[in-house]
């Protein structure tokens, strides 16, 4: 992909963060503590990011002008969710070296495209079927099977733009129900566990992935993250091979999440790649507080070419989302004595938005 900036930035050098949301936040204050400035660009008012650094733009994606002025005040720039518009990156990318490089971003914003090419790299994934319009449904439930699940190809995130598919449901129903746009269909995968690797690599092509991380989601959003996730070292092994693998074919720089199943198979367990994230990810949350090095330290490393660090596990970790009216209950949280608290300062409580997290460490005090 596209030639990488050099040489190394400074400390006083100043990263652009595309977006402000909590992960935008968790991103400025790990630069904050290497002394790397930022300046967040978002369109929303009073995001979580804005209250954390030293500059704040807050303009649409295609307000060129603020693009190019946000542009002129960085050096490097960054993103914290993968929707990016593509014309936005573009813009961005003929001024300051934008990293992870937007390419990615036409493979990961499209889940068929990006099964293609997870695929292509000899990775299973669950049997998949392109289906751009109702007629094309049919076909695909025939060769993919029930149950299935229907996805929206694009601006799916934490379930939402997509639909099961059982025994009775009736096809056109669920074609509605998604918003009658391009899809894709997957067969239904009875997973015995979700997992997810955070991985990352630098400007030089060094890799450095996380603990497996094991998932439980409620709702469609991610609940709870436990550390290490209770697979065995084979599945753990090729979990991590897999997402050097893909951080690799990207020629990727910065920080990358694959999620991914875990299925029985025969007296053993396959693992199947469900997404991939290309930013940091609530599943590596936990390593703020629970390794020697953050995820978001990880990737603010490798964007401003800084070496990567091999991260050290502190424990076994608990990782707790605050979703919506959970986060009321953060004094509870704050008595306990080893519990890491994080609010992202939202102004307003939401059904299912994500309000902080709690980190439990549960720490290993052999020799
Ligand atoms: P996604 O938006 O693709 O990450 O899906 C959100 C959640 O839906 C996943 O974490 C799974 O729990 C579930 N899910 C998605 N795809 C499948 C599938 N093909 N089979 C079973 N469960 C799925």
């Amino acid at each position: 992909m596209s030639a990488v900036p050099a040489p190394a930035l400074d400390p006083d050098a100043t990263i652009g963060i595309l977006g402000g949301g909590q992960l935008g936040r968790m991103l400025a204050l790990a630069a904050g503590r290497l002394g790397l400035k930022c300046h967040v660009f978002c369109p929303e008012p009073q995001s979580p990011a804005f209250d954390v650094v030293r500059r704040v733009t807050e303009a649409d994606y295609t307000d060129t002008s603020a693009l190019d002025r946000f542009a002129a005040d960085v050096d490097v720039i960054t993103y914290e969710f993968e929707n990016v518009p593509a014309e936005a990156a573009a813009f961005l990318s003929v001024r300051r070296p934008v990293l992870p490089d937007p390419r990615v971003l036409a493979t990961t914003q499209d889940r068929l495209a990006e099964k293609r090419f997870i695929a292509a790299l000899g990775i299973a994934t669950a049997p998949f079927a392109q289906v751009d319009e109702p007629a094309a449904l049919g076909a695909a439930l025939d060769t993919v099977g029930r149950p299935a699940v229907l996805k929206t190809r694009r601006f799916g995130y934490d379930g939402k733009g997509q639909t099961a598919i059982r025994n009775g449901t009736d096809p056109d129903a669920a074609w509605r129900e998604i918003g009658a746009q391009p899809a894709i269909l997957e067969a239904f995968v009875p997973f015995e566990r979700e997992i997810s690797v955070v991985a990352a690599r630098s400007r030089e092509g060094a890799i450095e992935c996380f603990d497996v991380t094991e998932n439980e989601h409620r709702d469609h959003i991610l609940k709870v993250s436990r550390v290490p996730a209770a697979v065995t070292p084979a599945v753990a092994a090729e979990a991590q091979r897999i997402a050097g693998a893909i951080v690799q074919a990207f020629s990727y720089v910065g920080v990358l999440a694959v999620e991914m199943f875990v299925v029985k198979d025969g007296a053993g367990h396959a693992v199947l790649v469900n997404e991939i994230a290309p930013r940091v990810h609530n599943s590596g949350h936990w390593t703020i507080d629970g390794a020697s090095v953050s995820q978001f330290e990880q990737h603010i490393r490798a964007i401003v070419g800084w070496p990567l660090v091999a991260p050290i596990r502190s424990g076994r970790i608990e990782m707790t989302n605050l979703v919506g009216s959970e986060v009321l209950d953060y004094r509870d949280w704050l008595a306990l004595p080893d519990a890491a608290v994080h609010l992202y300062g939202k102004a307003s409580v939401r059904p299912g938005r994500k309000m902080g997290h709690v980190t439990r460490v549960i720490r290993d005090h052999s020799p």
